[in-house]
């Protein structure tokens, strides 16, 4: 039987890990390399090595009400978006409240886990963990993997011909701080992912020009959505999920695109995607469209050749004189620890993992990969139900209903392949609602619309054609938090103050 288990960083998804084993009688033992919880959001004014980095100015891209953990609610005087300090002082709450921080060993660092010689039998690891420079060898039954995935840059020089004459200064976007040295400077920052348009925003307040390139363009969404209601509260619901469903496509992709383009046309402003109908993560920034249209940001094709000052793009024009260049070009996984690497990154450099978390080749299900599945909804929820999930299917290795091999296969749509990410990388997202299903039901704790309308009409309605707020699924079954239902009815009380 599975009982002790090694979890690997506390940031969001480790303290969510050590939860749910606590709350299934598990022996969680989680290795932090930094001295404190919350990972990307304990924010410092250098990067650190082997941690995620933000920049100072770094706000919440989904809202309180969607983003908490789903048995601990936002405090209700909190804003909808949070800036980051809020965010890490709520990660330090709940570390605090659920008693997680005595199974949390700081400053360790962990630097193999490998597979015990017994493993096909007993499923097994070796952990190897530094502190103050000493090593230690221990065996768990099995590892979470939440070390994060937004640590390790993707620089990819080779598609950026002549980088190595330029003269000015480049770096990776996980640099990033603040704008104040880049004071009258030219900047061009490549990559309009999040971060990429959050720098172009920041920095056009303080350098002369700011070009942001882009290869296929982006959505572009704001925090502020219609009439005014934070965008996910809007988006994200059942009804909104079940339309989607029995939609045809190409209805569907014309619904799509109407909204996206709803307060600006993306094609006047250089931003319109490729493929138009792309699912792909879009990017979330109230200020760009101003920012563009006030001509503060310049949107530039893909670079084709950098010059020792200049920059030529893929539509022949050039830009002179250009000072800095950021590169906003996302995040390679990468786990270094892990002896062999095929456990987790297969030979052509994806990511396969059953419902985004599991290996499927292990002859043990005794590994899992919390926090790299990438859907429109926050990382919170997305986190605790697969850490729950995670945890029942160590408890229940030989159960065949939820993890064998043969099944694997045949449940292939959520044996996700996830390509090194990048900006305009093409990785499918799975749907938030769908995905969160598919965890739920496996372990109980989906709530049934049908039971509901019958015994609760009221919730059920709020469950159905509301926000799919993260009480949702801890509503019912195991788990079950008794706060959940007066907290789906409040919601819209705690977001409108
Ligand atoms: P991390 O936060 O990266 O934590 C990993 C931890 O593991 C770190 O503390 C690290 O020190 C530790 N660690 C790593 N390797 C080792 C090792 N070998 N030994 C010991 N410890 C180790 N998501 C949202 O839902 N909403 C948002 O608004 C949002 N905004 C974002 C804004 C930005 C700029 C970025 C980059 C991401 C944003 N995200 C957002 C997504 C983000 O990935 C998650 O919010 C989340 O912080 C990831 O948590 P994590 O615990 O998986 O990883």
């Amino acid at each position: 039987m599975v009982q002790r288990v090694a979890v690997v960083g506390a940031g969001v998804s480790g303290l969510a890990a050590i939860k749910c084993c606590l709350e299934e009688g598990l022996e969680p033992t989680c290795f932090e390399r930094s001295d404190a919880v919350g990972g990307l959001w304990y924010y410092t004014d250098k990067a650190e090595e082997g941690r995620a980095s933000i920049y100072r100015t770094v706000f919440t891209n989904s809202c309180k009400e969607m983003s908490c953990y789903p048995d601990f609610p936002f405090p209700e005087d909190h804003p909808n978006y949070m800036h980051n300090t809020r965010l890490q002082h709520y990660i330090c709450k709940y570390a605090e409240h659920f008693d997680l921080l005595q199974h949390i060993r700081f400053k360790t660092l962990v630097t193999k886990v490998k597979k015990h010689p017994n493993f096909s039998v007993t499923g097994q690891w070796e952990v190897v963990t530094q502190r103050d420079g000493k090593e230690e060898t221990s065996v768990f039954d099995a590892v979470m993997v939440c070390s994060g995935h937004q640590v390790y840059p993707n620089l990819p020089f080779a598609d950026f011909p002549g980088i190595e004459k330029f003269k000015g200064c480049y770096f990776h976007s996980r640099e990033y701080k603040e704008p104040e040295k880049f004071r009258g400077k030219k900047v061009l920052v490549i990559g309009l992912g999040n971060s990429g348009s959050d720098i172009a925003v920041e920095l056009s307040t303080m350098a002369s020009q700011v070009y942001l390139s882009t290869r296929s363009g982006s959505w572009v969404m704001r925090r502020v959505w219609d009439k005014g209601y934070p965008w996910d509260m809007v988006v994200i619901t059942r009804f909104q999920t079940w339309l989607r469903k029995i939609l045809p496509r190409a209805l569907n992709d014309w619904l799509y695109v109407r909204s996206m383009n709803r307060s600006f046309k993306h094609e006047n402003f250089g931003l319109m995607p490729l493929d138009r109908a792309s699912r792909k993560e879009p990017v979330f920034n109230d200020d760009l469209p101003c920012r563009i249209t006030c001509g503060m940001v310049v949107i530039k094709p893909n670079v084709k050749e950098f010059r020792e000052t200049s920059v030529l793009f893929q539509d022949g024009t050039v830009q002179d004189d250009v000072d800095v260049v950021v590169f906003a070009t996302g995040y390679i996984y990468s786990y270094p620890f892990m002896e062999d690497h095929s456990i987790i990154k297969s030979r052509d450099n994806e990511v396969t993992l059953y419902k985004g978390i599991i290996p499927p080749q292990l002859e043990k299900p005794t590994i899992a990969v919390i926090g790299l599945v990438q859907t429109l909804g926050a990382i919170m929820p997305t986190v605790d139900l697969q850490c729950r999930w995670a945890v029942k299917v160590f408890q229940v290795k030989n159960n065949i209903h939820m993890y064998e091999k043969g099944k694997l296969k045949a449940a292939s749509p959520f044996l996700s392949s996830l390509p090194q990410r990048h900006e305009n990388s093409t990785t499918l997202q799975p749907d938030y609602i769908t995905y969160m299903d598919e965890l739920a039901s496996a372990i109980g704790v989906k709530p049934s619309m049908m039971k509901l309308l019958l015994t609760d009409p009221r919730l059920a309605l709020e469950v159905f054609f509301g926000p799919c707020t993260p009480y949702q699924f801890r509503l019912t079954g195991p788990g079950k938090w008794s706060g959940a239902r007066k907290a789906i009815l409040t919601q819209w009380d705690r977001t409108l103050r």
